[in-house]
């Protein structure tokens, strides 16, 4: 469905993105996962046309993206970071709207305006001025403008901002049942449990560059940090730690980067075993795997990753 090849842009002296590629089949939806002022929408503005690439191609269902905007606008949904409806609008016509935009004929407007604010929970709220509505049901409307027209494509980016528990996962429901439906999606985010319940295909991106893909296992497997950490009441003679090939890892606490029985942790640490206060498997997760493939935390200035229900 989308082909995206060697996109690069900067602004000025900064380099948003620097080559990056990107490819999303019908059905699947890829999650675009990275820190802040990674790229992610600098990417999702190009493939949507509204942005235009120092270099590289976006070809959609087989044509230049780039060279026939009216068609490809057709097949594109995007919902931007910022909520964008209109607020003396009613729910129902902004819906109907969007749909009159992308060229959806009236009687079908009406349908399709209709089964969106069914399956976002506005159905009670269609005859309601969109500027008279939580900053959920905003948000959940302006996801719903960008998918009324059924597009080939839908792109939405960090869809969930500010969005509380419910929402996300209303909004995750229907972006899974969007993907299933035959569209292809491209969901920018940092919160790493929206890309697990949307058992998404991750693409990591960070600093304009793509830096790994796959599904969540597919990653972790890749990536996986083997190893154990353990706690001690007082820090470790550093012969100790060398002998165990153990890094600290925070006060007292030491990281063996391979699989060792705790036997050997004990018989290692001879006399001081003691004062050993616990011994932990190094799980691996998706922040691990984000960790050692940009070198950087994601969760360290997300305080809203929250649990999602699917
Ligand atoms: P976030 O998660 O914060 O939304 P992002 O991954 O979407 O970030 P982009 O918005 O694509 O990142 O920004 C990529 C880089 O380009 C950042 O360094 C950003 O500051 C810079 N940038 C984006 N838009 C502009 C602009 N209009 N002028 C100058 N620099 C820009």
């Amino acid at each position: 469905m989308l082909v995206a090849e060697g996109l690069t842009k900067s602004y000025g002296n900064v380099h948003a993105l620097r080559g990056a590629d990107l490819d999303v089949e019908a059905g699947q939806i890829v999650a675009l996962l990275g820190k802040n002022g990674a790229g992610k929408t600098t990417m999702i503005s190009i493939i949507a046309g509204l942005l235009m690439a120092d270099s590289g191609t976006v070809t959609l269902d087989g044509f230049d993206a780039q060279k026939d905007l009216d068609r490809a606008s057709k097949l594109i949904g995007i919902a931007p970071q910022l909520t964008g409806v209109y607020g003396v609008l009613t729910v129902r016509e902004n819906l109907e709207f969007f749909a009159n935009l992308a060229g959806v004929p009236r009687e079908q407007r009406t349908i399709e305006a209709k089964n969106v604010a069914e399956r976002l929970g506005l159905a009670d709220l269609l005859d309601r001025a969109a500027g008279k509505l939580s900053g959920g049901e905003q948000r959940r409307l302006h996801t719903g403008c960008a998918l009324v027209h059924k597009p080939k494509l839908l792109m939405l980016d960090e869809p969930t901002v500010g969005a509380d528990v419910a929402t996300r996962a209303q909004l995750i429901d229907f972006v899974r049942d969007t993907a299933a439906e035959g569209s292809a999606v491209i969901y920018t985010t940092h919160y790493l449990n929206e890309v697990e319940a949307l058992d998404a295909d991750i693409v990591i991106i960070d600093d304009g560059q793509i830096l790994g893909r796959g599904t969540r296992d597919e990653l972790v497997d890749q990536h996986r940090m083997q190893g154990i950490e353990f706690t001690m009441h007082d820090e470790l003679p550093d012969s100790i730690a060398q002998q165990l090939d153990a890094v600290a890892v925070g006060p007292s606490t030491y990281r063996v980067s391979r699989q060792i029985p705790v036997g050997e942790l004990i018989a290692g640490l001879g006399p001081l075993s003691d004062q050993l206060l616990g011994v932990e498997t190094l799980r691996p997760d998706l922040e691990s795997v984000f960790l050692a493939v940009t070198g950087g935390s994601l969760t360290e200035s997300d305080d809203a990753d929250e649990t999602v229900g699917t």
